[in-house]
C-alpha cells in the first residue's frame, strides 16, 4: 500500500518545537502528513544568540522553498578566517566562492529570526503546534502510538519523533539514562549592535577561541570559549571577565565585547554524547540533537538536525509502514551525524589541548599549510552527503 492510499492523512507526532522540530514539521505538512508539534515552553522561543546556517543546511532550505527568506532574515559571510590570538590570519577561505562552487551559501543569522520564519512557514502549512505539552512517555500498540504529557493529557499518531534537544525525555523513553561528555570548555554568546564585516572570524589562542559571524547590517554574534570546569558559574561582573579574558586579543575582539551589552550575554557548557548506532525502535526515531548533541566547534548541531527534518519526511513519504520508514531515515542519517559529533569533537581536542606557545606556533604552521586539497575534501563532505 502506498502512502497516498490512507484514508486520512498519516499524523505525526513531533515532540521539541526547536530548530529540528519545525522543520521537520514543515517538511512533512509539505509532503500530505498532518504534523503535530508538542513544545514544553509556553511559548516558541529561541535559547542563544546568533547561528551559522551552512551550505548543507541552506541546501536543505533551498529544497523547502525556504532559503529565500533565511537569506533576507541573516547575512551571506564573503570570508571566513581563522586567526591567532593577535588577529593574524593562519587560513583564509573566500566563502563567495565555495557559495558558486558547492551550491548555496553560508548565512549567519539571529536564532530568533530564524526561528520566527520557521514558525511562520509552520502555520502556513497547516502545523498544529501545541505549547505547554511537557513530553513524559509514549506507548505503542499494532495501529498507532501515544505521546502521554506531563499535564495528563494524551495524543495518539502514527509516529512520534523526538526533537527535545540534548537532555530528550524522548530518548530517555526509548534507552533509558546515558551519561553525557563534558567538553572541558563552555561558551560564551552575545550579540554586539555594531557594524560588522562580511567574514566569519575565528581566533585560537591558549585554552580559548572568539568568534565572530555577521548576522544583520547592524548586529555581530560573537562567541568566547575557554577552558573551564563543569558547572561553573560566572561572577557578577561577566563583560569584565571577558575583557580580562579576551581584550588583549585583536582590536575587534575588544571592541565587539564592549559594545555587548552585559545582560545580554549567555553561558554554554560544551557538552555532547558518544555517537549511538540506533535512534528508535517501531514508531519512535529521535531527531536533532536528541539523536546527535554535538559540539558547537563547527557550527553544524542545528544544520545536521535540519538535514535530518528532510531525510525523514522523505523517507516517510516512501514507506508505507511508518516503522519501515523510520528505520530507513536512520539508516540514511546516522553515519553522516556521527561523522559531524565526531569531528566535530576532534577540532575542539586540537583547538584546547595544545597549549605551549611552541606548540601551537607549530600547530598553527600545520593549519596554515594544510593543502588546498584536503581542505576541499572536508568542505565536500559538509556540502554533499546530506539529502539534498
Ligand atoms: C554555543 C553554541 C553555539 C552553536 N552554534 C551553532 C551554529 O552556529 N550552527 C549550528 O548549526 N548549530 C549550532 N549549535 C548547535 C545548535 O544550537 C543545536 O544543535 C540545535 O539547536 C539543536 O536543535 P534541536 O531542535 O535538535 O534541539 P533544541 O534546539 O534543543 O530544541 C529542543 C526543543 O524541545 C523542547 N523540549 C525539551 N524537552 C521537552 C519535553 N519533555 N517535551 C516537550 N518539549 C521539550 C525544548 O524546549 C526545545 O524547544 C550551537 C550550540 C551551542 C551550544
Amino acid at each position: 500500500m502506498s502512502r497516498q492510499t490512507h484514508k486520512t492523512k498519516p499524523s505525526v507526532l513531533i515532540i521539541g518545537a526547536g530548530i529540528g522540530g519545525l522543520t521537520a514539521a514543515i517538511a512533512l505538512a509539505q509532503r500530505g502528513f498532518e504534523a503535530h508539534v508538542f513544545e514544553r515552553a509556553p511559548a516558541l522561543r529561541a535559547a542563544g544568540a546568533g547561528l551559522t546556517v551552512q551550505i548543507n543546511a541552506m541546501k536543505v532550505f533551498e529544497a523547502l522553498g525556504m532559503a529565500q527568506d533565511v537569506h533576507k532574515g541573516g547575512m551571506v559571510a564573503t570570508a571566513g578566517a581563522l586567526r591567532d590570538e593577535r588577529g593574524r590570519i593562519i587560513a583564509a577561505t573566500a566563502l563567495g566562492d565555495m557559495a558558486q562552487r558547492w551550491g548555496a551559501p553560508m548565512v549567519g543569522i539571529h536564532r530568533a529570526v530564524l526561528m520566527r520564519i520557521l514558525e511562520e512557514r509552520a502555520h502556513r502549512h497547516g502545523v498544529h503546534i501545541h505549547t505547554s505539552m511537557a513530553f513524559e512517555r509514549f506507548t505503542e500498540d499494532n495501529a498507532g502510538v501515544t505521546a502521554h504529557f506531563e499535564s495528563g493529557r494524551h495524543h495518539r499518531g502514527d509516529a512520534l519523533i523526538g526533537c527535545d534537544g540534548l537532555w530528550s525525555a524522548v530518548r530517555k523513553s526509548l534507552f533509558g539514562d546515558a551519561p553525557t561528555r563534558y567538553a572541558g570548555y563552555t561558551t560564551w554568546r552575545g550579540i554586539a549592535p555594531r557594524s560588522p564585516k562580511p567574514v566569519f572570524y575565528e581566533d585560537w589562542g591558549p585554552g580559548a577561541r572568539f568568534g565572530q559571524v555577521a548576522i544583520a547590517h547592524d548586529q555581530t554574534y560573537w562567541y568566547a570559549v575557554a577552558d573551564a570546569p563543569q558547572g561553573a558559574k560566572d561572577g557578577d561582573d561577566v563583560k569584565g571577565e571577558l575583557m580580562a579574558r579576551f581584550g588583549h586579543w585583536a582590536p575587534d575582539v575588544r571592541e565587539v565585547l564592549e559594545a555587548t551589552p552585559e545582560a545580554a550575554i549567555m553561558r554554554t557548557d560544551s557538552i555532547d554524547r558518544s555517537p549511538i548506532q540506533t535512534w528508535g525502535r517501531g514508531r519512535v526515531t529521535l531527531l536533532g540533537d536528541a539523536a546527535h548533541p554535538l559540539t558547537p566547534n563547527m557550527g553544524q548541531g542545528a544544520c545536521q538536525a535540519i538535514e535530518d527534518a528532510l531525510a525523514l519526511a522523505l523517507a516517510l513519504e516512501a514507506h508505507a509502514d511508518p516503522s519501515e520508514g523510520l528505520r530507513y531515515y536512520e539508516t540514511t542519517r546516522r553515519q553522516r551525524a556521527n561523522w559531524f559529533v565526531n569531528q566535530s569533537w576532534g577540532v575542539g581536542r586540537m583547538a584546547h589541548s595544545v597549549k605551549a606557545t611552541a606548540l601551537r606556533r607549530c600547530r598553527d604552521a600545520i593549519m596554515r599549510w594544510t593543502p588546498q586539497s584536503l581542505m576541499d575534501k572536508t568542505m565536500a563532505r559538509i556540502a554533499n552527503g546530506g539529502p539534498v
